[in-house]
């Protein structure tokens, strides 16, 4: 269940002082093509309400519920919050990008834009923003006398200028210096359930990174090379 954007209604009616969405311009759950759901909504109470919309393009159905009515004004208006049903397999940011202070503003921008314009399904736009936040991201990692570098030069010295090593000895040694909480016996030093949550995430990571992440990058780049060149 995905919540639908004010931005994303086209059209409200207002019935019984309820202001209800008549139509949505929302991507199909379904076929995933953009196209306008007509809302027609029948039994009105305040805490729920529901309907149905085919979709014009591929005619499956998709659910749309309103919950949380509240007074929008002195009119006592009552507006609530629309959901769909199922949800679009939207991408969504990478969790935890909002919490890296390395990550600037511009860096965020440009992350978001790719992650918005593959949402769209616009292809060669996506693969253009992917390239041009690979070059904000070296840029970031190297000092400015590299930055007019081409990005392929710019990529080949990236592990001379930022240690690219130390984040997974940090974390090797966090998990290892957690471990030795349990394996010797103190008191004082007892791991509890905030220590060894945070090693079970460390030893996810520490997966991903060793395992994971190497046999999808290879993947990846096994895709990439065998497509044509032109
Ligand atoms: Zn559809």
């Amino acid at each position: 269940m995905r919540q639908i954007l004010d931005s994303e209604v086209a059209q409200t009616v207002t019935s019984n002082n309820y202001l209800l969405p008549s139509s949505v311009d929302i991507m199909c759950p379904h076929c995933k093509r953009l196209v306008t759901f007509n809302l027609k909504w029948s039994s009105l109470n305040k805490n729920l309400v529901y309907t149905l919309s085919r979709c014009a393009g591929c005619g499956d159905i998709s659910y749309f519920i309103i919950v949380d009515f509240k007074e929008i004004n002195e009119q006592k208006v009552l507006k609530g919050s629309l959901f769909v049903y199922p949800e679009a397999d939207r991408r969504k940011a990478i969790e935890g990008i909002n919490e890296v202070e390395d990550f600037s503003d511009g860096l965020h921008r440009a992350y978001e834009s790719t992650i918005n314009v593959y949402n769209t399904r616009e292809w060669t736009a996506t693969a253009v923003l992917c390239r041009r936040l690979l070059e904000g991201i070296t840029k970031t990692l190297l000092p400015s006398e590299e930055h007019d570098k081409p990005l392929a030069k710019q990529l080949e010295i990236l592990p001379n200028k930022t240690d690219l090593h130390r984040p997974i000895m940090t974390l090797a040694h966090a998990i290892r210096k957690g471990g030795n909480l349990g394996a010797h016996f103190d008191l004082e030093k007892e791991p509890n359930e905030e220590t060894t949550k945070l090693m079970v995430d460390l030893i996810d990571y520490l997966i991903e990174y060793l395992f994971i992440l190497p046999q999808r990058i290879e993947e990846l780049n096994n895709y990439v090379e065998k497509m044509p060149k032109d």
